[in-house]
């Protein structure tokens, strides 16, 4: 049976505004780009996707790579799978990682919305999986501010869905402030919540040492990326010096790296994103790797697609839910009981929003 054939490809940058700012260890973010990408085929479908790169101004050479290898696909039938398996040889000569994999996961994300749209169902339908709301947290807000400020929070963040889990990032100059903090937010959220923290890898391995081991008796679900994400050495130190749980993967660039941390044991979890993962196809391989180290995986950013793909991976865990891409999202998607609503849609379900393209457009 022959498939549309692929035809062309369009790339949109945006910079919004972010409700509540990013104040994390690496810095003050109070905007967010993001790249919006459609591809159409010969039959009229559009198959759509976007990823977030963090830096702006790097968005015109992730474009034109982008659109460098979306000719290998161009005129050919559509066959998402195939074509990123070639992308990834390709990229070989580029190296399988940063900006140059982030372009295949933008036409990789793309291209599989529109293959189930052609066969006329959702995408983790298409994939093999069936339909219904993933288990989510609020990662929403509970940054590096002023702890006073965070029992309000972490109240309204749970409210926001019906959430039982959230995320406080962690690493303050005083620990006392640390303390602090998750005091204040443990109050708003109740005792039959989860409270995750995140360390945005502020710490070196003698300081991660100190203050994980003072937070250790805090109950906290888990310590997230302590140290560089690179430091696997370090990572297998803090895994058998702590009780509490740690993850690190949302710097894991595609799934060989994600592949090598595993065999190196170096987390009790891990949280691929979906755009540093390389996309759909990239999502599937590590989802297949991390069964077989019997690891379970939580998400890291891009909810909407992350959901439809924890529907096909086995040792699934919690989904990162956030509102940032909201306002990209012609229909963000609801909340339901601290469960994100996968909508019964062929696809994935992400249309953009033209009022803010035509609002917020980033050209050079
Ligand atoms: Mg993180």
């Amino acid at each position: 049976m022959k498939k549309p054939i692929v035809n062309s490809l369009s790339v949109t940058t945006v910079n919004v505004p972010l409700k509540r700012p990013i104040v994390a260890s690496l810095g003050t973010f109070e905007k967010w780009p993001y790249m919006l990408i459609e591809i159409t085929c010969n039959d009229g479908t559009v198959g759509k996707g976007y990823i977030g790169p963090y830096l702006i101004n790097y968005t015109p050479a992730i474009t034109l790579t982008m659109k460098e290898l979306f000719k290998n696909f161009q005129n050919r039938e559509i066959a998402p799978y195939q074509f990123y398996n070639e992308g990834m040889n390709h990229l070989s000569l580029l190296g399988r990682s940063g900006i140059a994999l982030y372009a295949l996961a933008g036409l990789d994300i793309a291209l599989w919305d529109a293959s189930s749209k052609i066969s006329n169902e959702p995408l983790c339908v298409h994939l093999g999986g069936t339909l219904n709301n993933v288990k989510a947290y609020n990662s929403s807000g509970l940054w590096m501010d002023d702890p006073k400020i965070l029992y309000d929070e972490a109240l309204e963040l749970i409210e926001e869905g019906n959430f039982d889990a959230v995320k406080l990032r962690l690493g303050r100059k005083k620990i006392d402030d640390d303390y602090k903090a998750i005091e204040n937010v443990k109050k708003g959220i109740g005792s039959n919540s989860l409270l995750l923290s995140d360390f945005n890898q502020c710490l070196t391995l003698p300081e991660a040492i100190h203050r994980l081991r003072d937070l250790d008796d805090q109950d906290l679900y888990w310590f997230e990326e302590p140290i560089k994400y690179y430091e696997f050495d370090g990572y297998k130190q803090l895994r058998k010096r702590m009780k509490t749980p740690i993850i690190l993967g949302e710097n894991f660039h595609g799934y060989d790296h994600a592949f090598t941390a595993l065999k190196n044991n170096i987390s009790d979890f891990i949280m691929p994103d979906l755009m540093r993962i390389g996309g759909v196809s990239g999502w599937l391989k590590t989802a297949s790797i991390a069964e077989s180290f019997q690891i379970s995986v939580a998400s890291h950013l891009f909810h909407e697609v992350s959901s439809h793909l924890m529907r096909v991976t086995p040792t699934a865990g919690l989904l990162e839910w956030t509102r940032w891409s909201d306002i990209i999202l012609e229909e963000p998607y609801d909340l339901k009981d601290g469960h994100v609503v996968i909508p019964n849609k062929i696809g994935t379900g992400i249309d953009f929003n033209k009022e803010t393209i035509k609002k917020y457009e980033f050209k050079i």
